[in-house]
Order: C-alpha cells, then sequence, then structure tokens
C-alpha cells in the first residue's frame, strides 16, 4: 500500500542559513546535543561567514534549475515532499536540513520491518540514522532485504558484538599524535575534520565517533593542532582530510583547511575522502569545483557501494568534478548481501569508469563492533577479484585489501596465479584456468649470452 503525506519539514528560503534540525524531530539521538559542523561556534573565527548567507541556487538557465533531476527522485519528491520546489530539493542544505532521522518520518516512507522498527527504536548514541531525501528515494519502499537500504538502515544486528569486534579496529586512536590526526604510515596523515556525515553507513569503519555530539574533530583548536603537527614534520607529503564527511563543510570552511594545508611546503597531495557525491550529489556545485581546483593537485577518494547509486544526479557531480581536473579513485567496502556478488561489482566497476571514476581500494569490511551480519569470508573478496581479472578493463579492478586490525595497515590479497616453479620455470594460471610458463630470469643466463 503506498503511503502519501508529508513531509516539508524545511520548505524556507533556500537563502536561508543551516540550522540544526529540532531535537523533538528525533528518536535516535534525541537526547544528543547536536552541532552541526556548518554552524559550529567553534568554527566562526576561521572564515567571514560569508557562504552561508548567500544564495545557495542562483543559477537558472531557461528557467530550469542546472542541476539534472532523475525522474524517480522527481516522483519521490512529489510523493513525499510535496511542498518542496524542484530548486529547493537541488539545494544540497535543504537535503541536509531536511535529511530523515527519525524512526516516524523514516515509517511514513518505507513499510518498516519488524527488525529496523526494533533497532530504531533500541539505538542510542553515535551513528544515528540520518538519510538525504535524495538518498532515500533510492531505498526500495517494501525490501529490507534492498542492498542500498540494508546500507543505511539499521537492524538489530548491528546491536550483536562479537569477540573479535571492536569500536576501533584500526587502532587509530593508537596512531594519532594529536586529536583528529592519524599518522600510521610514514609519509602521510589522515586528518578527520568533522564526525558529520549527512547519511550514516551502518557499516562505518569510525561509527565510534561520527554522529557523535560530543566528539569535538570540528573544533578550531583541534585543526590548528593537526595542522601545526603537518608543519613541524616534512616527512608529510600526503594528507588525506576524512571524517565523518569534509564535503559536508561549507566552502569557505574548506578552503580555509585547503589553503593552510596547501601553504605547508612539503605538503605535496592533498586528497579529500568522502561518499557526498554518492548521498548529496547537489553539493558539487560550480562554486565548489571552482574552489577546490585552486588546491591542485587535490584528489578525491569516493566511497561508493552499489550500482543503483550510479543516478544521473552522481554522474553530474562526478563529471563535475572530473571537469575540474580533479583525479577520482572509488572505495568500495564489501558488504554481505549488500555488494558481495561478482555481476553486482561487475557493474559497479563499469558505471564508475563512465563517470570517470578510477576503482582503487576493495575492502574487506573491518571488524567493527557490530558488523557481523555484513562481513564476508575473505574467499568471498578473492572469488570477485578473480571474476573481474581478465574477464573486464584493467581500470575496473580494484585492489582488495585487508585493513590490518591493530594498524598495521592494508595488505593487499590476490587470487592465486602462481601455481608453482617447475625447474627455472614458473608455472602461472591466468583468468580462464589454463597454466602457462614463464622462464624465470637468472643473471647467469645472461652473462654467457651472445650478444653479437
Ligand atoms: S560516509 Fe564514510 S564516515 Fe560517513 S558514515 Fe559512511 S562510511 Fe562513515
Amino acid at each position: 500500500m503506498k503511503k502519501t503525506v508529508l513531509l516539508s519539514r524545511s520548505s524556507e528560503s533556500s537563502t536561508e542559513t543551516l540550522e540544526p534540525p529540532p531535537s523533538s524531530a528525533s528518536l535516535i539521538g534525541e537526547n544528543d546535543e547536536y552541532v552541526d559542523p556548518l554552524k559550529h561556534p567553534s568554527l566562526s573565527l576561521l572564515t567571514q561567514p560569508q557562504a552561508d548567507n548567500r544564495p545557495h541556487i542562483r543559477v537558472l538557465h531557461g528557467g530550469k534549475p542546472k542541476f539534472v533531476q532523475s525522474e524517480r527522485s522527481a516522483a519521490f519528491r512529489t510523493q513525499f515532499f510535496p511542498e518542496a520546489t524542484e530548486m529547493q530539493w537541488n539545494d544540497w542544505h535543504w537535503q541536509i536540513r531536511n535529511r530523515v532521522r527519525d524512526v516516524q518520518t523514516l515509517a511514513n516512507i518505507l513499510d518498516l520491518s519488524t527488525e529496523e522498527q526494533a533497532a530504531l527504536a533500541a539505538h542510542r548514541g553515535s551513528l544515528p540514522l540520518s538519510i538525504t531525501p535524495y538518498y532515500l528515494s533510492l531505498l526500495d519502499r517494501i525490501d529490507p532485504q534492498h542492498p542500498v537500504r540494508r546500507s543505511v538502515v539499521p537492524v538489530t544486528a548491528e546491536f550483536r558484538i562479537a569477540p573479535e569486534e571492536s569500536g576501533d579496529p584500526l587502532g587509530e586512536e593508537h596512531t594519532s599524535p594529536v586529536p583528529g590526526l592519524v599518522h600510521r604510515y610514514p609519509d602521510r596523515v589522515l586528518f578527520l575534520v568533522t564526525d558529520f556525515c549527512s547519511t550514516y553507513c551502518r557499516y562505518c569503519t569510525r561509527s565510534r565517533m561520527v554522529g557523535d555530539a560530543k566528539s569535538h574533530s570540528c573544533d578550531r583548536q583541534q585543526w590548528e593542532q593537526a595542522i601545526a603537527y603537518i608543519e613541524a614534520h616534512p616527512v608529510i607529503r600526503d594528507v588525506l582530510i576524512s571524517g565523518g564527511d569534509p564535503l559536508t563543510l561549507s566552502d569557505d570552511r574548506l578552503e580555509w583547511l585547503l589553503s593552510r594545508l596547501r601553504r605547508i611546503p612539503h605538503v605535496e597531495l592533498l586528497r579529500i575522502g568522502t561518499k557526498v557525491p554518492v548521498v548529496l550529489p547537489q553539493r558539487i556545485t560550480p562554486a565548489l569545483t571552482r574552489m577546490l581546483k585552486r588546491y591542485h593537485p587535490l584528489w578525491v577518494s569516493i566511497h561508493f557501494t552499489h550500482p543503483e547509486e550510479l543516478t544521473p544526479e552522481t554522474a553530474q557531480a562526478c563529471n563535475r568534478l572530473a571537469d575540474a581536473g580533479i583525479p577520482m579513485g572509488s572505495q568500495t567496502v564489501l558488504l554481505a548481501g549488500v555488494n558481495d556478488q561478482v555481476d553486482t561489482m561487475k557493474r559497479l566497476m563499469h558505471g564508475l569508469l563512465k563517470i570517470r571514476v578510477r576503482p582503487y581500494y576493495l575492502y574487506q569490511c573491518d571488524p567493527i563492533s557490530g558488523s557481523g551480519h555484513f562481513r564476508t569470508p575473505v574467499e568471498k573478496g578473492l572469488e570477485i577479484i578473480q571474476g573481474l581479472r581478465g574477464h573486464t578493463t584493467g581500470y575496473a579492478i580494484p585492489t582488495y585489501v585487508i585493513d590490518a586490525p591493530g594498524g598495521g595497515g592494508k595488505i593487499p590479497l590476490l587470487p592465486e596465479y602462481v601455481v608453482g616453479r617447475d625447474g627455472q620455470d614458473l608455472v602461472l594460471r591466468n583468468y580462464e584456468g589454463n597454466t602457462y610458463r614463464y622462464p624465470a630470469y637468472h643473471q647467469s643466463s645472461c652473462q654467457g649470452g651472445n650478444l653479437s
């Protein structure tokens, strides 16, 4: 049965600044004092607040909004957010203001299963429910097993903690010289600049901190400390800005950060880790890309999960980034029942190449607390890589890795292509299962050779 109603909690002018949602609107985390990064008082000294005071949607061409809207999301908007105009829908601030955070609103859109209802009623603390209206439009309304739905709607299985699981499986807290900075590899650091995401993934490696109002990763003093550490360590040539999702920061705050980092002579490379082009593609505005391209070389790693995320909206967001000269890679977590089939992964990787995103990493799901229902055997990941290698474009094949628990870093995993040795020959197996010999190179055999 279709549900109608509803839901334009905030149909205000798009020129308004982003306000934290009323706490009464949320059952999940309703007691938390949520501070939106776009309004965080500790950042007020970082920049002039001009970005939040300007109109966010200004440019129309021939009466049409610049940002594409697929038929699917247009139909969803009409049914569930009937008061929202197309301009508001395409305004990323409107999307964040109207993100769904409470069980009643979600239940007006989805037929919630018993499992989902129980999880939503019991959830407290970090990793709250939050889904942008745009991303919600991608979910199946009836089927709780729908892969995209499973990745963002809680179920009770996430409360079951296995002995091998941990809130910080990568040991990031132990390799953090100053708050918000992880220095695990010698020449690069991970800079956690916010704990906020517009949409929370239920398998998030940083579930211990994201969406947690008590976290202070957006604190100005913390940013300054982290920047001072990077300045004091000339060995650091690469800074990965992550969180939370850094692209939920305003243009001004992001630019302040990028310009500070770019002024450090030994920082060669800046990278941003984000899921925004997937869950909030409207955020990739021309103003944002104009600003980002001032800080090249700048790379963006995008977190994709499933081929159904490859919509016209996401394609436009990625094309805008690519047109700004920003190289993009994808990072995908292997998830049971979501994307653990060769065909699913192949469709995702092919779609990514079409929007100029290079598949980068396929991660074995980290043993975070309550992740048992998402984790697959390692053999499943190897099967997927074997199903890709040789069967499709090499660019479409990500590196399958385990991020070693305890802070050991990424360890690549490959199916067995080396069968063994036969005398001096290496015996190899190709993608069809046929074996081939490679005459192994030996210095001595060359020395005796005749070059004349
Ligand atoms: S977007 Fe990234 S940081 Fe945010 S919840 Fe998802 S996995 Fe975690």
